[in-house]
């Protein structure tokens, strides 16, 4: 039987999960990155991995012929990771489609099977998993990837996500999914998985894999992840999991499911949270299906952020974290996956207080164990039952923040880079883009606000930013109390940037409310009191973004959200508005 939190994955936050990250990955995980990883308490690194780059086959050799760098990169990196303790999961989704314009589908069209367009990406087609060459291709390569490569296990996503199969796309039922994707097709056009059941072809995709990596390596662990399970049957997924062998863990999202009330709305969780403390009631029954069969159970969950604000090191949601790991050490969960390819950020407030809910001692206690983790955190100096107090504050504070419904709010707001956002006089329309892709400003906030309106996410982020500047200075008081450390001096600047970009997201709000319909320059005294509460705000924060190389650096596209440059230029710009507008109004 596995021990509880046996598994703590995490992952390098250099490493880039949209480019090849495999070949550069010797240089990305330095020692010093592996050790901090290792120091914050975890014991496994994932990685994305490609079948076909590592092991093509018969069916890839013609297109893919660096295996021998991917293997050699590989090979190298799980030694160097084995002296710092720690071991590596790939994370995969095979059999991994393809687009539909890639010469392979010309040699191979009998191998066709679903084809999806993603938003508005060029289409893709699914890999059939009913066909025996597809089949024979799983086979083989995982068993020679396990093989050759001393890796811990294998982490699967089998649904939504990628083109992983014909059903990763299709909604087989709608009623047990609530806010679907609008590109999510309502039937399998393949003409094989078609007959076939989804929780077949997924039960069948996963056992495949798994018999394959135990054929090479008796003790490696296969992960069945249950994202967007719900897009086919209720959770705990039973449908799925009992076609599974005994010894495949099941992973659930910590969060997903969950319901919560905003603006007396209630609304279902589809993402990761740390703003919801959880367990979902879907996650629950997974846990308690989990315990009842004696399986091996993981979480899914964020450490240290989310997309709630992706573009901090952490989100300081420590009596969050402390509920979500006690109900995990109550399921006796033999693992978890603590982060997704942000929120990487190693050594953090939030690492350091996973690891001590890790230990062998656990305190049931809630707020004695927040005021123990306060002072061996920030030392005994400091006023630990006003840090406790000022934790308490920012969980509140974020009961105001938009989550739940769709996630086109948590997708497309500007929140991520709200400090550097501009508050432009005229507006064009431009679609908002993705925080996890590279994009220009969008300008057209109503692509944020399908579940929540934009007048009820503006004075969501009202209370909200008040609410934690109350708590920060709380927060300043208790740490007040002593010497100045680095710890100290970098959590209470990540408190600080996180209540500016609120502050800078109830003025973007605002401010679009009142000028996304005018044509004018001229602005009103109320337009202008905005613009002198953000300057305000910016300069407030400047000097934490100046000192945090950290800060507004979005980790899955690999790039910088926000600086301490892009600030000054926007205070530069308001404040001439604000000097243009006087000019006039003395005229
Ligand atoms: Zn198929």
């Amino acid at each position: 039987m596995s021990k509880i939190f046996e598994d703590r994955i995490f992952r390098c936050g250099q490493s880039n999960y949209i480019e090849d990250e495999i070949l550069s990955v010797n240089k990305t995980h330095t020692d010093d990155n592996l050790m901090a990883i290792a120091d914050s308490g975890f014991n496994g690194i994932w990685l994305r991995l490609k079948l076909r780059d590592i092991v093509p086959g018969k069916l890839f050799q013609e297109y893919y012929r660096s295996s021998d760098k991917y293997l050699r990169e590989l090979e190298k990196l799980g030694n160097r990771a084995s002296r710092f303790g720690l071991k590596v999961w790939p994370y995969m989704t095979e059999p991994l489609g393809m687009k539909a314009s890639h010469s392979f589908w010309k040699a191979n069209p009998e191998l066709a099977g679903h084809t999806t367009q993603i938003y508005n990406e060029e289409s893709q087609i699914a890999l059939c998993s009913s066909i025996q060459e597809v089949q024979d291709y799983l086979h083989d390569g995982f068993s020679t990837l396990f093989k050759k490569l001393p890796l811990a296990g294998a982490i699967l996503i089998t649904s939504s996500e990628h083109v992983s199969n014909c059903w990763a796309h299709v909604l087989s039922n709608p009623n047990t999914y609530p806010v679907p994707e609008a590109f999510w097709a309502r039937k399998c056009r393949c003409p094989r998985c078609s007959k076939y059941s989804p929780a077949k072809v997924i039960s069948s995709i996963i056992t495949l894999i798994y018999n394959s990596i135990h054929s090479a390596n008796k003790r490696a662990k296969v992960v069945a992840w249950d994202w967007s399970w719900n897009m086919h049957s209720k959770p705990p997924y039973k449908e799925i999991s009992e076609l599974l062998p005994k010894q495949v863990i099941l992973m659930g999202d910590f969060e997903r499911g969950g319901k919560v009330k905003r603006l007396n709305k209630t609304n279902v969780v589809e993402e990761y949270s740390l703003i919801y403390h959880g367990p979902s009631p879907r996650f629950k029954s997974k846990t308690d299906y989990a315990l009842k069969q004696h399986r091996p159970l993981w979480a899914r969950l964020q450490v240290n952020t989310t997309h709630e604000l992706a573009t901090i090191p952490n989100l300081p949601m420590i009596v969050s974290l402390y509920r979500k790991f006690k109900f995990l050490r109550e399921s006796k969960a033999s693992g978890f996956m603590g982060c997704w390819n942000f929120a990487c950020c190693t050594n953090t407030l939030n690492t350091f207080a996973a690891k001590e809910l890790c230990g062998k001692k656990f305190d049931n206690n809630q707020k004695r164990w927040l005021t123990g983790l306060a002072k061996k955190y920030f030392g005994s100096q400091i006023r630990a039952d006003l840090v406790v107090k000022a934790w308490y504050g920012f969980d509140r504070a974020c009961r105001y923040y938009p989550i739940g419904g769709n996630n086109n709010f948590l997708y497309f707001s500007p929140v991520n880079e709200a400090l550097s956002y501009p508050l432009v006089l005229n507006f064009i329309g431009i679609p908002m883009g993705g925080s996890w892709v590279k994009h220009d400003f969008g300008d057209r906030l109503e692509d944020t606000a399908l579940t929540y309106s934009l007048k009820e996410i503006a004075e969501s982020f009202g209370k909200l930013s008040q609410r934690w500047s109350d708590a920060t200075d709380i927060y300043e008081q208790a740490l007040a109390a002593g010497k100045v450390s680095e710890r100290m001096r970098e959590e209470f600047g990540v408190a600080k940037i996180i209540g500016g970009t609120f502050r800078s997201t109830y003025n973007i709000y605002r401010w679009y409310l009142l000028r996304h319909k005018k044509k004018t320059q001229k602005m009103s005294a109320v337009e202008l009191d905005i613009i002198a509460d953000e300057l305000a705000n910016l300069q407030a924060t400047l000097p934490y973004v100046e000192a945090d190389q950290r800060a507004g650096f979005h980790q899955e596209p690999q790039w910088r959200m926000f600086d301490a440059e892009s600030i000054r230029q926007k205070i530069t710009l308001l404040s001439r508005r604000c000097e243009a507008s006087k000019t006039y109004l003395t005229r």
